[in-house]
């Protein structure tokens, strides 16, 4: 029998599997993006700005939203996914794709994920107390890994809540730059060892760069949209996501697909071993109110066996 592979094999197998860069999909249903598209999508931006993103930040604009991640075995919901919304009194909804680079440029990136973290553990105590006993996956800019003081203050923020640190997940995107590896090393092994889960975010559309993160304990990937949408009609895109789940499976290391919104690649992934799914097909982001009332809806309909 084959013996166990170091974390770093893992992740490196792991980012063979995925094969070169994957061009970024396009959020909603359209995934066309030709140069006339793009900017239609750029001139219909709103002006925001930093002084804007501040403001937003501290009136309470800014709110986290969850999106139900599904357990593929029984169908139960088994956490939620949080994620940031804006609604700007004038200009209406802006993307987190406009907002959190701002923020990460700006220096407000930890507000915001304090903010977005304060509200989505507030939301899993909130779900508990009506019997839904959920994890709670926090996206991660990588430019937080940089201070030396952030497991010990996302630490204080779970412990305020009362939340175990084994509920929640941080996941950390694997499209950006991180920064020098014994730092983001460092970084996320005292969250490792704190008991907090951690998941490598986008996983497929992996830059080179990214083979540095062989040595991290992750105890999650999450597939990339690009691998899975689609996969039932497309054989290399299969070959690549099955290739990713039987790798994550042999070591141990849960896999979430993202992005599901065939019921063909729903059944495929689960097919293969998958053990979580979110996507437009089970359900998108919904507010905190609405989480409740769908999750009394939908447990009643799927009781647990
Ligand atoms: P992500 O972490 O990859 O989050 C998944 C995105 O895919 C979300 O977009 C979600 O609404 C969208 N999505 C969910 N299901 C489907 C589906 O079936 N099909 C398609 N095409 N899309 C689906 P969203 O909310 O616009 O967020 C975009 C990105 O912004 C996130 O990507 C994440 O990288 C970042 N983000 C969002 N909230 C935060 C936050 O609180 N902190 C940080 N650092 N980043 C955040
Ligand atoms: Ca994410
Ligand atoms: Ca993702």
């Amino acid at each position: 029998m084959e013996g166990r592979m170091t974390y770093g094999e893992t992740i490196a197998r792991l980012l063979d599997a995925a094969g070169p860069a994957a061009p970024a999909a396009t959020e909603g249903p359209a995934h066309a993006c030709g140069a006339g598209v793009l900017q239609k999508e750029q001139s219909q931006r709103p002006p925001i700005d930093a002084v804007a993103l501040r403001y937003a930040l501290e009136r309470n604009e800014i709110n986290a939203h969850f999106q139900p991640q599904f357990d593929l075995q029984t169908d139960q919901v088994c956490g939620v996914e949080a994620l940031a919304r804006w609604h700007h009194p004038h200009f209406g909804p802006v993307a987190p794709e406009q907002f959190v680079p701002l923020a990460e440029a700006n220096g407000l990136i930890a507000d915001l994920t304090r903010t977005i973290m304060s509200q989505a553990l507030q939301e899993a105590v909130t779900a508990t107390a009506a019997g839904h006993a959920l994890s709670v996956s926090l996206n991660l800019s990588p430019m937080l890994l940089e201070s030396p003081e952030l497991s010990e203050e996302l630490g204080s923020v779970a412990q305020q809540h009362g939340v175990p640190a084994g509920r929640i997940t941080f996941e950390i995107t694997e499209r950006a730059m991180l920064p020098e590896l014994a730092v983001a090393l460092g970084a996320l092994t005292r969250l490792r060892l704190r008991g907090f889960g951690l998941s490598l975010d986008d996983y497929g559309t992996g830059r080179s760069s990214l083979r540095q993160l062989t040595r991290i304990p992750f105890s999650e990937i999450k597939i990339d949209r690009s691998l899975v949408h689609g996969a039932h009609q497309h054989q290399e895109q299969r070959a690549r996501l099955r290739a990713a789940i039987q790798i994550a499976d042999e070591l141990g290391v849960r896999t979430v697909a993202e992005g599901v919104e065939d019921f063909r690649d729903r059944q495929l992934i689960r097919h293969y071993g998958c053990a979580r799914a979110q996507g437009w097909l089970f359900k998108a982001a919904l507010s905190g109110t609405e989480l409740m009332e769908w999750l009394a809806a939908y447990n009643g309909r799927h009781p647990a066996g």
